[in-house]
């Protein structure tokens, strides 16, 4: 299975979390076959306990990779922009009046797309609690294309309620795809990672899980790895 994944889309060795190219059955830095775990069994192999791992060095170097890569998708941004506006007919001559126009549109683009960054990156305060109830809504939108005009469309709002150990109140809400509703059930104990805008709820007890969202990433991973086959970040394991 790891293989497969290594060939689609995987590029980092479960067990040592090294990055490797495509094509290798084993890792050729720490020996690991792609297609085994050590173990049968992805049950318990989470363990029991918070891990000492939330500031793993693989989290800075994510980090660093995401940023680059969304400076690298800004400046193409604004390049397709420049063409879209100065090349395509009939929209800007280049000139003075023209650049000025082509400055400030991609101000805003840029002021939009920090603050996104930003918000998806800030810090947050850790904490712990208790996972207290989980609820879905039902809500509709109502949304026009061209297929069917304007219609309404129904969706779900998945939310987790958490008892903080301060006696103060979390929730997390997801709409229409619940991962962490999922993962999480009334009863759990969960550390809260804010820290560098890591925004991950770890259990306490992970060994009746067979899966463990990934703190980097946040896809989720097979109990067994120790690092994100996707983007190299340590699992956060007991
Ligand atoms: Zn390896
Ligand atoms: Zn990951």
């Amino acid at each position: 299975m790891a293989k497969k994944l290594i060939g689609y889309g995987d590029f980092y060795c479960w067990k040592c979390g090294k990055n490797i190219e495509k094509g290798h059955e084993t890792c050729p830095f720490c020996g690991a076959a792609y297609e085994r775990f050590d173990t049968d069994e992805a049950k318990g192999a989470g363990g029991v306990g918070w891990s000492s791992q939330a500031e793993h060095s693989s989290f800075a170097a994510w980090r660093k990779r995401n940023r680059r890569t969304f400076q690298i998708c800004m400046i193409l941004l604004s390049l397709v922009i420049g063409v879209i506006l100065f090349v395509v007919p009939g929209e800007l001559e280049f000139d003075a009046e023209g650049l000025k126009i082509y400055a400030g549109v991609l101000a805003i683009v840029w002021a939009i797309d920090l603050l996104w960054y930003y918000f998806n990156n800030k810090t947050r305060k850790d904490w712990e609690g208790v996972v207290e109830r989980k609820l879905t809504e039902e809500y509709t939108r109502t949304v026009k294309d061209e297929e069917h005009g304007k219609h309404k469309e129904r969706h779900t709002r998945f939310i987790v309620q958490f008892r903080k150990a301060d006696g103060g109140e979390e929730k997390l809400t997801e709409t229409d795809k619940p991962q962490w509703y999922d993962y999480l059930d009334e009863g759990d104990r969960v550390r809260y990672h804010g820290h560098r805008g890591m925004n991950y709820y770890e259990k306490y007890d992970k060994s009746e899980d067979e899966v463990i969202p990934c703190a980097g990433c946040g896809s989720v991973r097979d109990a067994r790895e120790n690092f994100c086959g996707r983007c190299g970040c340590i699992i956060l394991k007991s």
